[in-house]
């Protein structure tokens, strides 16, 4: 029988990649697409030997052809940290709306399902704690993540209205902070940030006083939530993270220890907007997927030090490898 041939948009980024992994591991056809503006090729390079993956260098808020079949969409095109998307705040926006809407509407030509990968930012900073696929969300819309925010829940929307009035078969995942190797050291999200300030040597720096707190979940165990949501027939929201929560601060004693740093703790002024505690309810993910995260943070650090660590050293000193110039529309 021919594979099932799956799109990955946001395929060389760091949960794609992962996907793509994990999709070839099944036996699938795997396009992955990717604008390169935050993916990265090293992410998929051992894949392009496979007879089974193609990469296509596109911009999926432009119009989006595949030649053949498709029968598995997973949208996952997005700057997806907080620097990201005040470098590239207009691309931020038209990737969640014109991308998703360009592949809502490849989706239906090609009678494909499709999972959009929603974050739990549409919680904003939330009044509700832990986040429930119900709670409505506390969101600035015109604050420095409102770009990021409102892409998404409009993204949500859209994905919606698809499903309704058209009768596509969707899928939507809230993600919330994730972790893991091919993660970019250098793209301002918190770990990333503290094992490379480790590795350089100098201070930890936690932003506000470090009681805000985050829920961080490894790689394997968001990839293995997101295939099973794929395969189940719930077309309704669903939040896919690790409850273990954790404060900010207790985080960098952590990161101390694994990495054994004598660099202190430094502290600087604290964003605007950033959410003072987020923590999934994960009952629906155990309920309707039998999902619930099994790699314990101490196991997925150790990994994940050990990737970035390995990295060759000139990486660590790049301020960003990614360089948006040109870009910025
Ligand atoms: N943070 C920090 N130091 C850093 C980078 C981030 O204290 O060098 C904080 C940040 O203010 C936030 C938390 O760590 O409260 C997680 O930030 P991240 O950018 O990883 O993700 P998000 O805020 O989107 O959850």
């Amino acid at each position: 029988m021919a594979k099932k041939r799956v799109l990955i948009t946001g395929g060389a980024g760091f949960l794609g990649s992962h996907l793509c992994d994990r999709f070839i591991k099944e036996g699938y056809f795997v396009i992955a697409m990717d604008n390169l503006i935050t993916g990265d090729l090293r992410n998929i390079e051992h894949l392009f030997k496979h007879p089974d993956f193609e990469f296509y260098h596109h911009d999926v808020s432009k119009f989006v052809h595949v030649p053949g079949e498709l029968h598995y969409i997973l949208h996952f095109a997005s700057p997806a940290s907080p620097i990201d998307y005040l470098k590239i705040p207009i691309q931020t926006l038209k990737v969640g709306s014109l991308g998703t809407h360009n592949l809502l509407g490849l989706a239906r030509v090609k009678n494909a399902r499709i999972i959009i990968a929603s974050t739990s930012e549409v919680y904003g900073d939330p009044t509700v704690h832990p986040q429930t696929e119900e709670y409505y969300g506390n969101v600035n819309t015109v604050g420095p993540r409102g770009v990021y925010d409102e892409a998404k829940r409009f993204q949500e929307a859209i994905t919606m209205a698809y499903h309704t009035f058209h009768g596509l078969e969707t899928r939507i995942v809230r993600i919330f902070n994730t972790y893991g190797p091919r993660m970019r050291l250098n793209d301002g999200r918190v770990l990333p940030a503290f094992i490379g300030q480790a590795l350089r040597g100098e201070d930890l720096t936690i932003f506000g006083d470090g009681s805000q707190t985050r829920s961080f979940c490894y790689v394997d165990d968001l990839v293995e939530g997101i295939y099973r949501l794929l395969l189940s027939d719930y077309a309704l929201p669903v939040n896919i993270g690790n409850p273990s929560e954790i404060t900010i601060k207790d985080f960098a004693e952590e990161i101390i220890k694994l990495t054994g740093t004598t660099q202190k703790i430094v502290y600087k002024d604290l964003p605007k907007d950033d959410p003072k505690q987020r923590q999934p309810d994960i009952t629906k993910a155990k309920a309707i997927l039998g999902w619930e995260p099994k790699v314990s943070r101490a196991e997925g650090l150790r990994i994940t030090y050990d990737y970035f660590k390995a990295l060759p050293r000139e990486v660590l000193y790049q301020r960003d490898h990614k360089s948006f110039d040109g870009y910025i529309k």
